[in-house]
This record gives structure tokens, C-alpha cells and sequence, in this order.
């Protein structure tokens, strides 16, 4: 196969698990230049490849693993690949990227992405060395944790080897199992691991010895050089996600989420946490052996601490970070940071994400507490606020599917569909997925953000709230005010955030790195991959967002899903935000102007004529949009 795209390796491996077919095919790059790589490659795939309405766990299913043009190459924070699947949470599509060595070593072996389809009438693992790749029996790490499985492969194979693999949960279908990579990096949310257990597909495991072409060295190495000295580690606001110099690494949202009122704290019943002091960022430098990089990170974010005294005494996690201490942490009432890294250390171990199993865990409780579960459906367990060791059992519990544990191993949706009586006003998710750590009525345009996230609750499509709360957001040259608790301004904030986040998580960039819209990865793209016009950040970001919301619309969804928990329209916040809560009036207003913005109709679908503008109004007219 001939190719000279650079940036792109231009292959494609598509592995048929039913009948045990590895094919070679050319990478889409028409494609390519509409989408880019990762998540925008990703979603264009499954809308051609997947049927609607197909049960995300049966062997109709595909797995699409995508890298970016940038992974693998020098630039600056960008080790990224994304993991695009239709959701057994949602039932829409996620895309969830993982950082780590595990993008470039692909890339190495000479591929671009994967593509999984069927389901192996045994357990296997895919094992990709440069041009041999073959489907291992996986008899003998089936039914193993995640460490114990890639300890396992890089004994086997070689410690080169990169790993990603599922755990318990995902061989048991938990709907939001997980894919760890290495140890400490996850394919978090929405249930990756389930679909990979579905398919009886225990792990992934590649070593390459190529290389990546780019279009212009000399430009991408100058650029990436001098991002990495003067932006990434002398830049006081990219400081504080780094390791070094005393950056706190995501840790550090604690303090201000907690002063301002957004950390979710007894299942978004408050938030703010009278024991926060337990549970920060002073306390988790205390644990904090080693700050780790990424492949071609010079930020080095992730904080991996040990347990070293006391009844957890050996507890580990490689990238210990706000959202699983603060869902783990307060959310379920737990001050004691050793049990918080104990259930953080459990989800990676048994391969859960840590957000859903925190929102699960909370609404477990909330039901106990308020009667609507007893001891009888706990199996035993008194499932009160702050009961470090029943969430630990739980967390055991929702891993094997066994008692109460297989109800939780559903979703909060589900789970509360089946409770009922009255549970679902708490059960805090959108579209199936579970709230992150940021409680919206303090900045009521995050809840606009959440209710349009294309794959459901997700705080990483649009974060109005940093902009809310300190002070403006800028679209185009213009700085946009943003009060916190009044719906103006708040639809264009998010729809450009949405647009930039897209492009970012299509190219192999992570949102840690580059942290303005809009500045110098646009410039990094085009010297990867001498293409100058995937420097028109905006636009291709809009097509990717578009294109996922037709296949959203495929599947049934419309405006009545973007939409918040009850709870969030009807019960104000105790102080320090007191009073805080949105009114229906305001969501309407600011749903109102998205769509508006979007160029989409009242019931939230893109009308032809911005499809056409986007150059994908074939995709339209394959779902009925006229
Ligand atoms: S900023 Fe952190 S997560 Fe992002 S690439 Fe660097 S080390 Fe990895």
C-alpha cells in the first residue's frame, strides 16, 4: 500500500472477532481532512458502519480506536486516542480518550486505528507487533484484575509491550467498565470496557518499530520546542496542571469548586464539604510519590500516590485526579483520602470509571437514607453517607454483578427506573450518563453544557463554568460577559468551546495542553500534516459536532433529552451558594439560542442548509433531514 499523507500512517486494521479475519485497509482521508483523526475519524466511521438502533453489547457492535495525526509525534501534549463506540449507558455514540504510550506505540506499529467487529466465541487478546498481528487465546488472563492481566502480556511479550486491557466489570458487562492502559490511564466513561467484554475481547497489546512522517520537521520541531519551554511549563495558568514547580495537577479545581459551591458534595445535595481540608490538594501531595508524563509531555500531570500506613497500607493510584476524589470523596461523604484512593484503586483495578461509580455510589446512598432502599436490598449493607467500608463492598459488588451490585452495575438511569418511587428527580445524569464533579447551579450556562454535550453529561465538550466564575470568555476578538446565574451569553460560550474541544480531541492533542481556542495546534496540524485548511479550527470542529448529533437523532434523540436532573430546577443549594439553583425559564432561554446559534431547528435538528454548509448534507439527507 503506497502512501505519502503525513502525519497519518494511512492504515487502517479491521479485525473481525466472529470469524477471526485481520484485515489491512486505506485510511478514509477523505475523511481525514473533514474529520482529522480520533473522535471526529471516529464518529464519521460508526455513522457509516454501525445500524441504528444496534444493542451496543450484541456483536453488531464496532469498537473504533483512533489516533490523531499529532500522536507520535513531537508535538507538545499529544499522546491522545480515542475509543468511539455506540454507549450500553446512552445508547448514543462516546468517545473517550486515553493518554499514556499506548497512541504512539500504534502509530510505531504502522497503524492509524483499529476497527472491531463481531464477537469471538472465547476470550482473546489482540496482539499487534509492526506487521504481525494475530488474535491471542485469552484463557488465562480472563477473570484476571487489569494489573495482573498486563503484567501478565509484558511478561509474556516483552515490558516494551503497551497495554490496554478491561477488568472484572467489563467481563461482566458493568455499563460503565472501563479500558485501562498502562496501569493508571483509562478509556474512562460511558462503558468502553463493557463492549470490549461483550465481544470477549480481553486486551490490546501492540509494540511497533516505525515511525511518523511529517510535512515540515524543521517547523514542528522549532514550534514544539518553544511551546514546551515558554508556554507549557513557564505559563503560570498551564503551571498549575503540571507536576512540577508545585503544580497541583487537577487536584487543585478542589479549593475553588468547594468555595464557590460546585462540589458535589452527599449527591449534589450540597456543594460544599465541611471535611474538604481532608481530602485536597495539601493532603494528596502528602501521598504523592511521583508526578508521571504522557509520550511527548513536558507537563507531567499525573499525581501517583501510595497509601503508606494505616488499614489501606499499600494502596496505589497512578493518576489520582479531582473528579474520582471528588465523586469518590464528597459526593458519597467520605473525608478519609486513604479509602477515597482505596475506591479510586478498586475502579482501575477492576476497571470501572471512577466518575459514574462515585454518582452511583451517592445515589445509592441518597436512596438508602431516604428509605427508598433498606438492608434487605443492600444485602446488609447500611449504605448511610460516609460508609467507608460499604462502599468499598459496593464497589466489589457492582464489579462482580453480584446482589445490589447488579443493580448499580446498570447506570444510575436504569437503576432508578427500576427503584422508581420518586429516586429518578435525584438520579443525577443526561441522556443516561452520569454528572461529573461541577454542579451547574452555580454557573447555570454548565448546565446548558451538559444538556448538549453530544454523548451526554460530559464536562469536557464545553466548561462555561471557569469563564463564569473568573470572569469572561472571548468568541472571536470580543470578550463575552458571563454573570454566573443568568442565561445570556452562555449558548455562544458553549457552542464555541464545543467547536474547539471537538477539533482538540481530533487531532491527539490532550485539553491540558494549549489551553487558549484557537492558538498555535492549528499551526502545529498544519506543519504535521502540510494541510492548510485543517487550520479552520471552527469549522471542522461544527462538522464533528453536527455529525454526532445526526447519529444521536438516528437514535431517537431529540430536545426532550437535553435536558438536567430534576433536581437541578428544583432544589436550591445550601450556602456558600445558597439559593442557587436554575429555573426552567432560563434553561428554555439558553436552549432556545443554541439551538438558534446552531442553526438547528426547534426540536434540535441541523437544518440542510447548515449541513450543506458543513459539506456533509448527504448525512442529512440519510436520516430524513430535508
Ligand atoms: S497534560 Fe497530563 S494527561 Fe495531558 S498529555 Fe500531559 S501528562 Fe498526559
Amino acid at each position: 500500500m503506497s502512501f505519502d499523507a503525513c502525519g497519518y500512517t494511512g492504515k487502517l486494521l479491521r479485525v473481525d472477532l466472529s470469524s477471526g479475519k485481520i484485515s489491512v485497509e486505506p485510511l478514509n482521508m477523505a475523511w481525514a481532512r473533514q474529520y482529522i483523526g480520533c473522535q471526529g475519524l471516529g464518529v464519521r466511521y460508526l455513522f457509516e458502519e454501525l445500524a441504528p438502533g444496534i444493542d451496543p453489547l450484541g456483536p453488531e457492535s464496532k469498537i473504533v480506536l483512533l489516533t490523531g495525526p499529532l500522536t507520535g509525534t513531537i508535538a507538545p501534549c499529544s499522546p491522545k486516542y480515542t475509543l468511539i463506540f455506540k454507549s450500553p449507558l446512552t445508547n448514543i455514540l462516546y468517545d473517550s480518550t486515553s493518554g499514556g504510550y499506548f497512541g504512539a506505540e500504534l502509530k510505531y506499529a504502522g497503524y492509524d486505528g483499529l476497527i472491531i467487529e463481531g464477537k469471538s466465541p472465547k476470550p482473546v487478546y489482540l496482539l499487534i507487533r509492526d506487521q504481525r498481528v494475530e488474535l491471542q487465546d485469552a484463557a488465562r488472563i480472563w477473570g484476571k484484575d487489569t494489573f495482573t492481566a498486563t503484567d501478565m502480556l509484558k511478561q509474556w511479550w516483552g515490558d516494551d509491550l503497551r497495554v490496554t486491557v478491561i477488568g472484572l466489570a467489563g467481563e461482566n458487562q458493568v455499563r460503565f467498565a472501563s479500558v485501562l492502559t498502562e496501569y493508571a490511564k483509562a478509556n474512562g466513561r460511558a462503558g468502553g470496557g463493557a463492549v470490549f467484554g461483550a465481544k470477549n475481547l480481553k486486551a490490546i497489546a501492540v509494540k511497533g518499530s516505525g515511525s511518523v512522517s511529517v510535512a515540515n520537521p524543521e517547523a514542528l520541531v522549532e514550534l514544539s520546542l518553544k511551546l514546551m519551554a515558554e508556554t507549557l511549563v513557564e505559563n503560570p495558568e498551564q503551571l498549575v496542571f503540571t507536576g512540577w514547580k508545585g503544580g497541583e495537577g487537577t487536584i487543585s479545581i478542589m479549593d475553588w469548586a468547594n468555595d464557590y459551591g460546585c462540589l458535589p458534595t452527599r449527591n449534589f445535595q450540597a456543594g460544599s464539604f465541611d471535611r474538604k481540608s481532608k481530602i485536597d490538594a495539601r493532603e494528596v501531595k502528602k501521598i504523592t510519590k511521583k508526578e508521571k508524563a504522557c509520550f511527548s509531555c513536558p507537563m507531567g500531570c499525573a499525581h501517583q500516590v501510595k497509601i503508606e500506613q494505616g488499614q489501606h497500607k499499600g494502596t496505589g493510584v497512578g493518576s489520582f485526579e479531582y473528579e474520582s476524589i471528588a465523586m469518590l470523596g464528597s459526593n458519597c461523604d467520605i473525608s478519609d483520602l486513604a479509602v477515597v484512593a482505596k475506591l479510586n484503586e478498586l475502579c482501575n483495578k477492576h476497571g470501572m470509571d471512577t466518575i459514574t461509580a462515585g454518582n452511583v455510589i451517592g445515589w445509592a446512598m441518597d436512596c438508602f437514607e431516604r428509605g427508598l432502599l433498606t438492608e434487605k436490598d443492600t444485602n446488609g449493607l447500611p449504605l448511610r453517607f460516609g460508609n467507608n467500608e460499604a462502599a468499598i463492598e459496593l464497589l466489589e459488588k457492582i464489579a462482580r454483578r453480584e446482589g445490589i451490585g447488579a443493580l448499580l452495575a446498570e447506570g444510575v438511569a436504569r437503576a432508578s427506573a427500576r427503584v422508581g418511587k420518586g429516586s429518578e428527580e435525584f438520579a443525577m445524569h443526561v441522556k443516561g450518563l452520569e454528572i461529573p464533579a461541577y454542579d451547574p447551579r452555580v454557573a447555570i450556562g454548565m448546565g446548558l453544557a451538559y444538556a448538549t454535550a453530544p454523548p451526554g453529561a460530559a464536562h469536557t465538550r464545553a466548561f462555561p463554568i471557569s469563564g463564569a466564575l473568573f470572569g469572561g470568555w472571548w468568541v472571536g476578538a470580543d470578550p463575552v460577559k458571563l454573570d454566573p446565574r443568568k442565561p445570556e451569553n452562555f449558548a455562544q460560550v458553549c457552542i464555541q468551546q464545543n467547536h474547539w474541544q471537538a477539533y482538540r480531541f481530533s487531532t491527539g492533542h490532550c485539553d491540558f495542553g494549549l489551553l487558549e481556542p484557537g492558538w498555535k495546534l492549528p499551526e502545529l496540524l498544519e506543519n504535521c500534516t502540510g494541510w492548510p485548511e485543517i487550520k479552520d479550527w471552527r469549522k471542522i470542529g461544527e462538522r464533528i459536532i453536527n455529525t454526532y448529533r445526526l447519529f444521536s437523532i438516528r437514535e431517537g434523540i431529540s430536545r426532550k433529552d437535553d435536558t438536567l436532573p430534576a433536581a437541578f430546577f428544583k432544589k436550591p443549594l445550601p450556602a456558600p451558594a445558597e439559593g442557587a439553583v436554575i429555573s426552567p425559564e432560563d434553561f428554555e432561554f439558553m436552549l432556545n439560542e443554541y439551538y438558534e446559534l446552531r442553526g438547528w431547528d426547534h426540536e434540535g435538528r441541523p437544518t440542510q442548509e447548515k449541513l450543506r454548509e458543513l459539506g456533509i448534507q448527504e448525512l442529512g439527507l440519510k436520516i430524513g433531514v430535508r
